[in-house]
């Protein structure tokens, strides 16, 4: 881009902004201190004495005119949109933007609290008497499944390992046919080329 110089704008190729830096320095990332020239060196914006970081740009409406044209501006603005059906660019990001980590932290610790909260009153809510039953059925179940356990280590666990080991010798029986008949082919195929090759120089 090329950058055009009016008459007017001459002065600038020559003035600085000269504002005072308020950290003549800057670390760098491997701890350096690198000094900068402690007053700004910017050109001045356009017909300012100071650059557009110190003051050159443009801090608002002054007078009471400007103000109130700043507001008619506006309400003219918000008009146009309205009568295109456009949103007006403001308020909180929607959906997902707007949930940030900590919130959702937040949100998951609530609900973990009132699920608790809500277990509790449940809990307090049922009579001594009912819970008392309630303990002794939860121990019946136990004891029973307990037993289960015990039964089935007993007598199911034995039945299913020899059902498995049978089926074991019944492949590997199976296997060995399989083999038995692969072996008698081959040796039958070899006889066979044999005889064949031997006959060809007799004829
Ligand atoms: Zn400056």
């Amino acid at each position: 881009m090329t950058r055009r110089y009016h008459a007017s704008d001459l002065d600038r190729l020559f003035r600085r902004c000269g504002a005072r830096i308020k950290r003549p320095w800057r670390t760098m990332p491997d701890g350096r201190i690198k000094h900068r020239h402690p007053f700004c060196r910017l050109r001045p914006m356009p017909g300012k004495t100071r650059c557009r970081y110190h003051g050159g740009l443009s801090t608002g409406p002054k007078t009471d005119e400007g103000k109130a044209a700043c507001i008619e501006g506006r309400r003219r603005w918000l008009a146009e949109l309205r009568a295109k059906g456009a949103k007006v660019p403001s308020g909180r990001k929607s959906g997902d933007a707007w949930v940030t980590t900590g919130m959702r932290g937040k949100r998951v610790a609530e609900e973990a609290e009132r699920a608790a909260r809500l277990e509790a009153e449940r809990l307090a809510a049922i009579p001594p008497h009912v819970r008392e039953a309630q303990a002794v059925i939860e121990k019946i179940h136990l004891f029973q499944e307990r037993l289960a356990a015990e039964r089935w280590q007993r007598e199911g666990l034995p039945v299913l390992l020899g059902r498995l080991n049978e089926e074991r010798k019944a492949a590997q029986a199976v296997a060995l046919r399989e083999a038995e008949r692969e072996a008698r082919r081959r040796a039958e195929a070899w006889v066979a080329e044999f005889n064949r090759q031997a006959r060809g120089p007799l004829v």
